[in-house]
C-alpha cells in the first residue's frame, strides 16, 4: 500500500482540497484524519498538484492543515459468499450491523467489514493443480442460499497462471486460503473466496455479450403484454412525485423472474428507507415460499449520509450486480431514484466550480446516465454458462415535466420507457403506467398483431373521449361509444392490476396469453347494440364479471367456472 501523505488545504461542504507528494490516482481513496479518526474520502479530481476529495462523512471541523492519506487503491467494493441478503449503505457497510454496534447514529469515521471473513462455507473445487487459468474462471463454488456461488479468479489479474495449490472439497472460512496460483513472472499469488473489485469499472470478466432478446416476465401484465422489459435490457419509470414508481418498483421485486433483486434506494422520502428496511426482510418469496431477503440485497441511503456517498450507491449496486451475474444468474438491479444521483452529481460538479450544462447538471451527465445502463447486460461466461443483469431506474422530475436533463438522457439510452402519469394515479389506475406515451423496443412474448391491435383501440379510445368531451355523449355514434367502452375494458381488465391483491397483483405468462386472448377476442367483436345504454351495461357487466376472473387462482374451479360466464355473455 501506498505511504502518500498529504494535508488538508480547504473544506467547501463535502469537498476537500488536498496536496500530495507522489503520484495518486483519480477514484482513489483517501482519509482524513481527524483527531485521531479516519473519515473516508474519494479523489474526484486531481489538478495543479491539488486533489479534490469528496469525503463520505460529516465535514465538520476538518481544517486546512489536517492530515491526509491516499490509500493508492479505487474507491472497492469486497465480494464474495455472503453478500446475499445483505443490507448496505452506498459504501458498503452492513447497515444492520452498523446499528448494532452503534445505534442510529452512526460515529464518523467508524467501518465495519462488508463479508463475515471467519463465515464457513462448504467448499467444493472444479479446478486441479497445474491447470491454467486466468481472470473470471471458476475456480470451485461454495452454496450461498439456493444458489451456487462461483469461486473465481479475481477479474483484475491480467495474466494467465497456473495453478500451484487448491483446496480439497470441505469447510473453509471467507478469509482462509483457498488456492494458490503462479504468474508469468513466477510469482505465487494466494487467493481467499473474496476480493476486491473497484465500482466505477465495469466487470467485463466473460466471453461475450448477447443481445438481450428473452422477456423478463415481471408479472405486471401492462409492461410484459405492451412494453416489455428483456433479460439483460433496460428500462426507465419516470413519473412525478407520488404516481406509484416506489410501489412499482416494490411489486416488480417480489414477483418478476429473476434470479436475484439489487434494490438501490436513494429515497425520496425520509421514511421510505425506513420502510423498505422494516419490512422487506419478512416478506415472503411468493415463487419459493422462503424469505424473499433470501435473494435479494439492498443498498440504501440514510437521509443523514452526505451527497458523495449517495453518488456510489448505484455503482456498488450495479458492482455487485455484475458478481452475481457471474454466477450465471438473472439479475434484476432497481434503482430508486436516480434523480437523487444526478442531484447529487450536480452538487459535487457544482462545487469543483465545473462549467455547468443544462439545469445546472454537470455536462457529463448524459454520458454518466449512458454508462450507468451499459452495465446491463446479457453475458456469454467464460465456463459457458449465461447470465443477465436487467436495470430499471425511476426518475422523479421536478413537475413531472419529462422534458428535463435526466430524463431525456436516460430515455436516449434505455430500450423500454415506462411514463407514470399523475392523472392515472390521481384516478386510482395502477399500475400507474401510461399506455398511449410508453414504448419498449424489446419484444413481448404476445402475439404482435394482437398487440397491435389493442394498442390501436386504446388510441382510438382516447380519441373518443376527447371528442365526447366536446361534443358530448348525444353527439356520439354508438360504434364509436363502442370504441371508447373497449378501450375503457382493455384498461380496466387488463392494464390495471390490484397489486395488493394475492393472485391478481401477478399474472405469470401462461395466464397473460390465454387472458389476453380472451380480450382480444372481445376487442375484435362486432357488437349490435341497440344504443349506448345497452352497449354500457353490457360493459359494465362483462367488467365486472373478468374483474372477478382475474381474483380466482389460476386453472381452479373457480377460475373456469368464471370463464364460462364470461364465454356466455359474449357469445352470440
Ligand atoms: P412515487 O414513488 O412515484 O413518489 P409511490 O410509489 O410512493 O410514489 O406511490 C404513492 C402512493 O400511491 C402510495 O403510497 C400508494 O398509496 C399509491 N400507489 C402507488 N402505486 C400503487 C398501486 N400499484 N396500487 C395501489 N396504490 C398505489
Ligand atoms: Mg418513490
Amino acid at each position: 500500500m501506498s505511504e502518500i501523505k498529504g494535508k488538508v488545504l480547504s473544506v467547501t461542504g463535502n469537498m476537500v482540497a488536498g496536496d500530495f507528494a507522489g503520484d495518486i490516482m483519480q477514484n482513489e481513496v483517501a482519509h482524513i484524519i481527524k483527531d485521531g479518526k479516519r473519515l473516508k474520502a474519494e479523489v474526484i479530481k486531481i489538478k495543479n498538484n491539488t486533489a479534490y476529495m469528496q469525503v463520505f462523512e460529516n465535514t465538520k471541523g476538518i481544517k486546512a492543515g489536517d492530515g491526509i492519506e491516499y490509500s493508492g487503491k479505487m474507491l472497492s467494493v469486497r465480494l464474495g459468499p455472503g453478500i446475499l441478503s445483505q443490507i448496505y449503505d452506498g459504501l458498503q457497510n452492513p447497515l444492520p450491523e452498523m446499528a448494532k454496534a452503534f445505534g442510529i447514529f452512526l460515529p464518523i469515521g467508524e467501518e465495519i467489514a462488508p463479508l463475515a471473513m471467519e463465515k464457513i462455507w462448504e467448499f467444493t473445487p472444479l479446478k486441479k493443480t497445474g491447470e491454467i487459468v486466468s481472470r473470471g474462471d471458476v475456480l470451485g463454488f461454495v452454496p450461498e442460499g439456493i444458489f451456487k456461488h462461483k469461486i473465481m479468479v479475481p477479474f483484475n489479474f491480467t495474466e494467465e497462471y497456473e495453478i500451484k495449490k487448491i483446496s480439497a472439497k470441505g469447510r473453509y472460512a471467507v478469509k482462509e486460503e483457498i488456492a494458490v496460483i503462479k504468474g508469468q513472472d513466477g510469482k505465487e499469488i494466494s487467493l481467499t473466496m473474496s476480493f476486491d473489485w473497484p465500482v466505477k469499472y465495469p466487470i467485463t470478466a466473460y466471453k461475450e455479450k448477447l443481445k438481450p432478446s428473452d422477456a423478463l416476465v415481471t408479472r405486471i401484465r401492462v409492461i410484459d403484454t405492451f412494453f416489455p422489459v428483456a433479460k439483460g435490457g433496460t428500462y426507465c419509470i419516470p413519473g412525478p412525485f407520488g404516481a406509484g414508481k416506489t410501489v412499482m418498483q416494490q411489486i416488480t421485486s417480489r414477483h418478476a423472474e429473476v434470479d436475484i433483486v439489487i434494490i438501490a434506494a436513494c429515497g425520496e422520502r425520509a421514511g421510505e428507507v425506513v420502510e423498505t428496511l422494516t419490512e422487506f426482510p419478512f416478506l415472503k418469496d411468493p415463487r419459493t415460499g422462503r424469505t424473499l431477503m433470501e435473494r435479494t440485497i439492498i443498498i440504501c441511503n440514510t437521509s443523514s449520509m452526505p451527497v458523495s456517498a449517495r453518488e456510489s450507491s448505484v455503482y456498488t449496486a450495479a458492482t455487485l450486480a455484475e458478481y452475481y451475474r457471474q454466477m450465471g444468474l438473472n439479475v434484476l438491479l432497481l434503482a430508486d431514484s436516480t434523480s437523487r444521483w444526478a442531484q447529487a452529481m450536480r452538487e459535487i460538479s457544482g462545487r469543483l466550480e465545473e462549467i455547468p450544462g443544462e439545469e445546472a447538471y454537470p455536462a457529463y451527465l448524459e454520458s454518466r446516465i449512458a454508462s450507468f445502463y451499459e452495465r446491463a447486460g446479457l453475458v456469454r461466461l467464460k465456463d459457458g454458462e449465461v447470465g443477465s443483469l436487467t436495470i430499471g431506474g425511476t426518475v422523479s422530475p421536478a413537475g413531472g415535466n419529462f422534458e428535463e436533463p435526466v430524463t431525456q438522457g436516460t430515455l436516449k439510452v434505455v430500450g423500454a420507457f415506462h411514463g407514470l402519469s399523475r392523472a392515472r394515479s390521481d384516478a386510482r389506475k395502477f399500475p400507474s403506467i401510461d399506455p398511449l406515451e410508453s414504448w419498449s423496443k424489446y419484444k413481448s412474448f404476445i402475439a404482435e398483431e394482437n398487440v397491435k391491435l389493442a394498442k390501436e383501440i386504446l388510441f382510438k379510445g382516447a380519441e373518443v373521449n376527447q371528442m365526447m368531451k366536446v361534443v358530448g355523449e348525444e353527439g356520439t355514434t354508438v360504434e364509436d361509444y363502442v370504441v371508447y367502452l373497449k378501450a375503457e375494458f382493455l384498461d380496466n381488465v387488463y392494464l390495471q392490476q390490484n397489486g395488493f391483491d394475492d393472485v391478481d397483483a401477478a399474472t405469470i405468462k401462461e395466464r397473460q396469453e390465454y387472458v389476453f386472448n380472451v380480450v382480444c377476442k372481445i376487442l375484435k367483436k362486432r357488437f349490435s347494440f341497440s344504443s349506448k345504454d345497452d352497449a354500457r351495461k353490457f360493459f359494465y357487466e362483462l367488467r365486472h364479471n373478468f374483474i372477478d376472473w382475474n381474483y380466482k387462482e389460476w386453472q381452479t374451479e373457480a377460475f373456469k367456472k368464471q370463464e364460462k360466464i364470461i364465454a356466455g355473455s359474449i357469445a352470440g
